[in-house]
């Protein structure tokens, strides 16, 4: 063996920066290559070219949030399914997972269909999101069709604004809505709440927040509470709506969590609720906080 450009043949492993190009696009990849110890120039066998490739390919699908090579493996290994029988679940062909796997970069549609197939979280939330767009407005989401991006943005303001655990943001979550609706006739976000044990929390609350999590909104501090990654967008409220949620801040400054949590209780829409059912927004009239 010998090098393309000096003509000498002792080689070392080292570190080298690649910069391939995909779809228009530099990527930086650092990755052990051999190179010439007279000129430093790579050695690319196919060997070494099909590392790269692959290298390259997960790079871009980081950056796009797609599944990497790796992500897609383990996905198939977690079914305990060969490539074929992966293949045939899937509804492609083998070439398609062979290729997935390694440098061939799945389109977005693709994407959406492996994690759908794979992945349990992503279909649950995927299933809400339809039920959720199917579901009219009435009495139990506050005259409201359930808006889950309003929603997102509530939870990630208020896990800003008060770094309260999960426990505590339910409340907060419930005072916003209902007081919202009490002023206005509508609520913040259309969300449904329903009386748990420990009070009056929003429908489905744990995989908007694991799908915040997911997303890269928050991050999990520890089991109970987050840290917002992001900002909220608050230029999808109106008015009317950004003084609710400032008015919970205020609330959440001169009360604090515990007595919000105790009042939250207290409500008779939560006492009178019974379990499994949604809590009426009829009962925002008799809120005890204002
Ligand atoms: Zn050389």
């Amino acid at each position: 063996m010998k090098c393309l450009k000096c003509d000498k043949d002792k080689f070392v492993e080292k570190s080298v920066r690649f910069s391939p190009e995909i779809k228009g696009e530099v990527l930086e990849v650092i990755l052990p290559c051999m190179v010439c110890e007279n000129c430093e120039t790579p050695l690319v066998d196919s060997h070494q070219m099909n590392i790269l490739r692959r290298a390259a390919a997960d790079k871009y699908r980081e950056q796009h949030n797609l599944l990497t090579s790796s992500q897609i493996i383990a996905y198939r290994e977690e079914l305990g399914m060969s490539q074929t029988a992966f293949a045939g679940y899937l509804n492609v062909g083998e070439a398609s997972v062979k290729r997935w796997e390694t440098y061939f970069i799945q389109d977005l549609s693709q994407d959406d269909h492996i994690r759908l197939k794979c992945d349990e979280a992503y279909a649950e939330f995927n299933y809400l999101n339809v039920y959720w767009k199917r579901h009219d407005p009435d009495i139990f989401s506050g005259n409201r069709k359930f808006n889950l991006q309003l929603f997102k943005q509530v939870a990630i303001f208020l896990v800003k604004k008060t770094k309260a655990s999960i426990m505590y943001l339910n409340k907060l979550h419930f005072y916003a809505d209902f007081l919202h609706f009490k002023k206005y006739g509508v609520s913040l976000t259309g969300v449904r709440y329903i009386p748990l044990k420990y009070g009056p929390c929003p429908d489905q609350f744990r995989i908007i927040y694991e799908n915040l999590v997911g997303g890269g909104y928050l991050a999990k501090r520890n089991e109970k509470s987050f840290e917002a990654l992001a900002e909220p967008d608050l230029s999808l409220f109106d008015e009317h709506e950004l003084n609710t949620l400032n008015e919970i801040i205020e609330i959440y400054n001169s009360l604090g969590v515990k007595k919000i949590y105790s009042l939250s209780h207290k409500e008779k829409g939560y006492k009178e609720t019974s379990e499994c059912k949604f809590i009426s927004y009829a009962f925002a009239k008799d809120l005890q906080i204002s």
